[in-house]
Formats: structure tokens, C-alpha cells, sequence
């Protein structure tokens, strides 16, 4: 089916694949993907021929021709020069979490010295980009220091600004994966192998299934002159001090609420750019906490949906400066008012259109449903901790398990009538061979009796980690600022790995001589009993879920540097090697890169709150505490007699800011000591567990004093935007 890839789904039917040109975005429609190299400007601009062999290529995945990709270098060359662009790179996810770009003008000059742009295939095909200033985890140092960037033509070229990008993989010399995307692909293609194959007991025409992705990206905006006065927003990407405001969320009157207009203008710009590069925006609105919003697109092919998150984040950072604005995307930017996640919505989709997540209209359709239904849970519950491993970071730490939920807890939410007809199945497949009556009453009672619209009828559970929304999984602890691969990646294997078990139990009974339906409801029965101690419908945030997930013996991994271990546990490394997702050492490599960057980020915060506590708050302190002495004394020669009892108020706050200035001055000398001293530990992963324990928790204490001394001293001195003024935009 060509136009998958390139084109989003229909929400409306969720079945049938729409192409944008025509469809009804109205105006929008006509600058749709205006900057993409889509099939159709490769139509356009390739022979007949070279189509052709290129959409084969990706549509099964397979290499593409040197001859063909000299074509297409020269194909897309021409439309981007058209277009205005004047460079080219291959943009690609290092495992720093950003993207990178090198940009090379197409300008070039010919063996008669005169100047010509040039892009050829190979140019198109492979770079050897300098690997050592990204991130390797130890992979390059032992062999070479090149990296390859090469092209993935599932996910087509776009211009942003004037160079034309390329989005490719990026590996060492020796193949070992240094980026997201590498393990993305092959989770994708690990996952569509497997799904056919279980397909197969009930559609034998489709001949792929699709990941599909829809995020749902949370954020806030802060007014730039704001930000650029908190060196720790600056620096941080969140706030490490700050009285709460008197009012913030408490009214509930920001979600859903109308829309500022210098909101909805930044809003109405980056939509535009994002269409422009074929990022289909559907859903714009304010979100929880005030200053917070949220965007998300029609979902597409997940790879695509992948690369498209990341884009239209750095999309949305370079818009909000032309409107003075700055976008943050840190999991938990102000202490007390809910944080930023990014929900993934994932489902399955065959080529013929059909989400194999959605029930349909007969039993047989219906327990295709349960079965990736199903099986997915299994997967959710084998790797549960793992799942929890692939959203952790120091940032999202401040929202899983911490203040605010989701808990990091993995659970799964199915509601009320999809849970009453596991129940069912579970009760009335007994081990041994069913009647034809009980077949009949199986198929007609429990399979047959799911409503074939879910959506409207499942009660929502938005505090579950892991919901079923109706047609698709709903997986909300993923942080805002991280990429979507990870939890893809992990997602993708883990459900892969379980329907390739359930594939070999149900064709063992069907060697048995059970018959195929009779064997798929037996092996479903035995998996819907097998991951029960997932499935909770109740409140997730609640003290009891913690400590009944604790009896049922679910993980709870709170700590950042605990998640990051879930890689390297027996099941995960088998879960990734045995699927050809992930390599040992690539494990190994990742789990020290993830330690690295919490030991950077802490590190940086540490060193901003230290420098802001010493060169800011504290001399504020002391500059007032002296108005009040001068005020004390004053009042002392002006009133001899009366003077203790009318200052009193005043050598109360003097007394206090003295404390709390000690205890400040205190606590950053004991900061700065302890990270001298894991400064001095070479091992990476022996670092990141000092900087968790004895470093972290001095932000919280330090924060308290100084948000104290926030509330005692004279507004006017105070050093720092407060969180009043940063969280209301008019
Ligand atoms: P809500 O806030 O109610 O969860 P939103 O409209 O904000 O809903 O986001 C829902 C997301 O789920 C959208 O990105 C949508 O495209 C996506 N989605 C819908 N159907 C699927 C599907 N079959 N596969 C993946 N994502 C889907
Ligand atoms: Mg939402």
C-alpha cells in the first residue's frame, strides 16, 4: 500500500489511509508537505522506472540501488534547488537526545573550475559525519572514530529553512547503533514479521502490519524577558526555585479554556510550518497547569511519527523566539503545578487499512481483536519494568512516582466491558476441549458481544500509565522532552517477542489436531492468566495502588539510575538480542551513555543552584535583612522605650533570614563537596549513583529555604522573576 508511509491515517474511520491532497484540511491542504520529497514530487521528478524500483524498495524494505539513488539524488536535488534550498544534510538522533545536522552547500566546482551544484547518489546514500562528539557509550573509543550517517528512505527528505534534509540512521564503523532510529527500524520490522505471522490464523491477504504512533505533545511557554532572567529556566530547562503562585491550577480553569491570542498566534505559525513539512497538527489546546498546552497530529506509520516529533520540537523552540517566546519541554519546569508528558497512542495497522486494535463487526474479527488485545498486555506485563526504563530520565523522575503522576508503576487499563469479557474467557475455557455448545455460547456471549466502537463507551482512566482507549494503547509515562524511539523501541520488541510465544503455543495445539479457533482461544485464556496482576482499573495515583501493586510484586522504579539497570536484566538483554532489536554491547553502551547524561545534567543543575543561591539569593538577603537593621535601629532611637515591642516584627524576620542564609551557605558548601568527590570517580555508573544520592537531594532542601526567604523578602529586591508573574500570559 504506497501511500502509508507517507501519508497520515483517517482518524474518523481509522481504517482507511487518506491522502491530504484533497482531503478536507481546506486551505492547509494546498501547503501540505510542500517541503517534502513525497511520493508525489518523486512521481513528478523520477522516471517511470526509478518510482517504480524506489517505492518497492521501501515498501519491502529493501535496499535501494546505487544506479537508482543516483536518480534520486539528482531528482531530489532538483526540487529542493527549486525550492530555494542551497544546502543538504543527513539529519539524523544521536543518542544525546537532539538532532544533528551538518549542513554542506550543494554548491561545487567542476573539473573546468566553474561552479555547478552537485549532489550525487553517494552523497545521498552515506556520510561519514565526525562520531566523536556525540555520545557512544564507549563503542568508538575501542575501535574507530567514524561514524556513518545513511539514508532511511521509509522516512522522505524535507527542507527545513534553506538545506535539505535527509533523515538517516547513524552507526559506528563497526555497525553498532549510536542513534534512536537504528532499533526503531528494526523493532518495526521485528514487530511486522511477527504480527503477520499471527495474523495469518485470521487474514491471510495482508502481507504488512504497521506500528502506528499518535503523540500527544505537552509543553509551556514562558515570555522570553522572563526566561532570560532565570539563569536556571535558561540553563535548566526548569525552575529549581520559586514560590508557588497564590493561584495556579487550584480553579481548573485553564484546560480547555480559551486561548490567548499571543498563544494562538505562536500556535497558528508553527502549525503552518509543521504542515509544511507534512506534520499533519490536529488538536491544539491549553492543558492542566496555566502556561501549559498541548499539540497532536492525525497518528501515522511510527517511524515517520517518530522523526515528526522530533521535528516539530525544534520546530516549535525556533517559532516561539519570533514571538517571544520560549517553549519548555522539561517534564516538570515548575515545582507543584503538574508537568509535561507525551503520551504515545500506539496501535497496529495492516496494509489493507485495518487496526488490528479496533474490535469488528463478527466474532471472527473480534477475537483477531482480543488476540493482539491481549497479547499486548502480556507484553506490557512481561517487560513492565523495562517499559518504565525506556521513559526514565532525571527529568521525568520529577513526574513518574514523584509529585505527580503517572506513578511508576506499569499497569494497564482496559475498562469495564473489555475486562468483564477477559474475565469471561477466562472462566469459561476450561483445559480440556470445548463443546461445540460452549464454543457456540463462547463465540456469541463473550467474543461476539464487544461493541464495535469502543471509543466512545470505554471509561477513561487518566491515571493509568498505560491505557486502552477504544482502538489503540494509550502509553502516557513518556517524559515531554525525550524522544518517542525508546518507548516505541521497547514497545515494539516486547509485543513482537510475545506474539512470535503465542504463535508457537497455538500452532503446537493445532499439531494436536485442535482446531485453529479452538487453539487460539485456549493459548488467549492461558495469557490472559498469565499477565492478570497488570491489568488495574483502579485510581493509580491512589497510596493503596502502591501498595497492592507491592503485594501483586509489579516493579516500582522510582529512581532514575534504577530504570536505567532495566536494560541490562537478564529478560530485557534476551528480549533485544533474540529479536536482532539491540546487541549486547549496544546495551551496554546505551547504559552507560543514559548514566553520563544524568551525571551531566545533575551536575549542571547543581552548578546552578549553588551560583544562584550564593551570587543571588543571599546577597538579596543580606542587603534587606540590613534595610531592617538600619530599620530596627531607627525605630530604637526614635522609641528607646518601646522600641523591642514595635520592632518586633522586624527582628523576627532578621533572625530568620540569618537562619536560613546559614542553612543555604551550609548546604551548598556540603553540595559542592560531595561532587568533588564523585567528580573523582572514574566509573560512569558508580558517579550517577552519588550524584542521585548524596547530590539531589540537596536541591529540594536548599529550595525550601530559599523559597522561604522568596516570601519574606521586600518584592522589589527580589533577584528573580517569581512563578506568579512566568505562569499567567495575557
Ligand atoms: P486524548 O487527549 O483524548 O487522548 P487527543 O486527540 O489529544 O486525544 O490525541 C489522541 C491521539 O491518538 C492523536 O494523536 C491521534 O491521532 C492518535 N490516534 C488515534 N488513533 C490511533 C491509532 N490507531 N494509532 C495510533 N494513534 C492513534
Ligand atoms: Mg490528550
Amino acid at each position: 500500500m504506497p501511500k502509508l508511509r507517507f501519508s497520515a491515517f483517517n482518524e474518523a474511520t481509522n481504517r482507511e489511509p487518506v491522502d491530504f491532497e484533497g482531503s478536507n484540511l481546506s486551505s492547509h491542504s494546498t501547503i501540505f508537505a510542500v517541503n517534502v520529497f513525497d511520493r508525489l514530487k518523486m512521481k513528478k521528478y523520477l522516471s517511470e522506472e526509478a518510482y517504480e524500483s524506489v517505492v518497492t524498495s521501501i515498501d519491502e524494505g529493501k535496499k535501494i540501488d546505487r544506479k537508482i539513488a543516483g536518480q534520486v539524488a539528482s531528482a531530489v536535488k532538483a526540487w529542493a534547488i527549486e525550492r530555494g534550498a542551497t544546502h543538504y544534510t543527513h539529519w539524523f538522533h544521536p543518542l544525546n537526545g537532539s538532532t544533528a545536522e551538518k549542513h554542506d552547500a550543494f554548491l561545487s566546482i567542476d573539473k573546468d573550475g566553474l561552479p555547478i551544484e552537485s549532489f550525487q547518489g553517494d552523497m545521498l546514500v552515506q556520510q561519514e559525519p565526525d562520531a566523536s562528539s556525540f555520545p557512544s557509550g564507549g563503542i568508538r573509543n575501542t575501535f574507530e572514530a567514524r561514524g556513518y550517517t545513511a539514508w532511511d528512505p521509509s522516512s522522505p527528505a524535507f527542507i527545513l529553512e534553506k538545506t535539505l534534509c535527509i533523515p538517516t540512521i547513524f552507526v559506528s564503523y563497526t555497525g553498532e547503533a549510536l542513534d534512536f532510529k537504528t532499533p526503531l527500524i528494526k523493532s518495526l520490522n521485528a514487530l511486522d514479521k511477527a504480527a503477520i505471522s499471527v495474523l495469518e490464523y485470521f487474514d491471510k491477504d495482508s502481507k504488512k502490519v504497521f506500528a502506528t504512533l499518535g503523540w500527544e505533545q505537552e509543553y509551556f511557554l514562558v515570555d522570553e524577558a522572563l526566561f532570560n532572567a532565570r539563569p536556571d529556566l535558561a540553563l535548566c530547562g526548569r525552575t529549581l526555585m520559586g514560590h508557588a503562585a497564590s493561584r495556579d491550577q487550584q480553579l481548573e480553569d485553564h484546560y480547555f479554556g480559551s486561548i490567548p491570542e499571543r498563544v494562538s498566534a505562536f500556535m497558528h505559525h508553527f502549525e503552518l510550518e509543521a504542515y509544511k513539512l507534512g506534520i499533519p497538527i490536529k488538536t491544539r489546546h491549553n492543558e492542566v497547569a496555566p502556561n501549559q498546552f498541548e499539540c497532536a497530529p492525525i497518528f501515522e506509520e511510527a517511524n515517520l511519527a517518530v522523526d515528526h516529533n522530533q521535528l516539530i520540537m525544534s520546530l516549535m523552540s525556533r517559532i516561539a523566539r519570533e514571538h517571544k517566546f520560549r517553549v519548555l519541554f522539561h517534564e516538570k519546569p515548575f515545582k507543584g503545578i503538574n508537568g509535561s508528558g507525551k503520551h504515545n497512542n500506539w496501535s497496529l495497522m495492516t496494509d489493507k487499512g485495518v487496526n488490528l486494535l479496533s474490535p469488528g463487526r463478527t466474532p471472527k474479527n473480534n477475537l483477531q481483536f482480543l488476540t493482539f488485545l491481549i497479547n499486548t498486555i502480556k507484553a506490557v506485563h512481561d517487560h513492565a519494568a523495562l517499559l518504565i526504563g525506556s521513559v526514565s530520565s532525571d527529568a521525568n523522575s520529577h513526574r513518574l512516582g514523584a509529585n505527580e503522576a503517572p506513578p511508576a508503576i506499569m499497569s494497564v487499563f482496559i475498562g469495564k466491558t473489555l475486562s468483564e469479557v477477559l474475565d469471561e474467557l477466562e472462566e469459561k475455557v476450561s483445559d480440556k476441549k470445548l463443546t461445540p455448545d460452549e464454543k457456540y455460547g463462547l463465540k456469541l456471549d463473550v467474543i461476539g458481544k464487544i461493541p464495535e466502537i469502543l471509543l466512545d463507551n470505554t471509561d477513561r482512566n487518566r491515571t493509568s500509565p498505560f491505557a486502552f482507549t477504544g482502538n489503540r494503547f494509550e502509553f502516557r509515562a513518556v517524559g515531554s522532552s525525550g524522544s518517542c524511539a525508546s518507548p516505541m523501541v521497547v514497545l515494539n520488541t516486547a509485543v513482537a517477542n510475545q506474539l512470535n510465544l503465542f504463535k508457537k503455543e497455538v500452532d503446537k495445539l493445532i499439531e494436536k489436531g485442535i482446531k485453529k479457533d479452538e487453539a487460539v482461544i485456549h493459548c488467549l485464556r492461558e495469557v490472559i492468566v498469565d499477565s492478570k496482576k497488570i491489568r488495574f482499573e483502579g485510581n493509580g495515583y491512589s497510596q493503596e495502588w502502591i501498595d497492592e501493586a507491592a503485594r501483586r510484586g509489579l516493579p516500582n522504579i522510582c529512581s532514575p539510575i534504577e530504570a536505567f539497570k532495566t536494560y541490562l536484566s537478564d529478560t530485557s538483554k534476551k528480549l533485544f538480542i533474540e529479536n536482532s532489536v539491540l546487541s549486547n554491547r549496544e546495551l551496554e553502551a546505551r547504559y552507560e551513555i543514559r548514566n553520563e547524561i544524568f551525571v551531566k545534567k545533575v551536575q549542571i543543575e547543581a552548578r546552578v543552584l549553588g551560583d544562584l543561591a550564593i551570587n543571588h539569593i543571599i546577597p538579596t538577603a543580606i542587603a534587606y535583612q540590613n534595610v531592617l537593621i538600619k530599620n530596627v535601629e531607627g525605630i530604637k532611637e526614635l522609641m528607646p522605650d518601646q522600641w523591642k515591642e514595635l520592632a518586633s516584627h522586624q527582628l523576627g524576620l532578621i533572625k530568620e533570614i540569618s537562619e536560613h542564609i546559614h542553612e543555604i551557605s551550609r548546604k551548598v558548601n556540603e553540595m559542592v563537596e560531595h561532587r568533588k568527590t564523585a567528580n573523582n570517580v572514574t566509573d560512569i555508573i558508580e558517579r550517577a549513583s552519588l550524584y542521585n544520592n548524596n547530590i539531589r537531594p540537596y536541591f529540594e532542601s536548599i529550595r525550601s529555604h530559599i523559597d522561604k526567604l522568596e516570601m519574606i523578602i521586600d518584592d522589589e529586591a527580589w533577584p528573580l522573576p517569581k512563578y506568579r508573574e512566568m505562569l499567567f500570559i495575557r
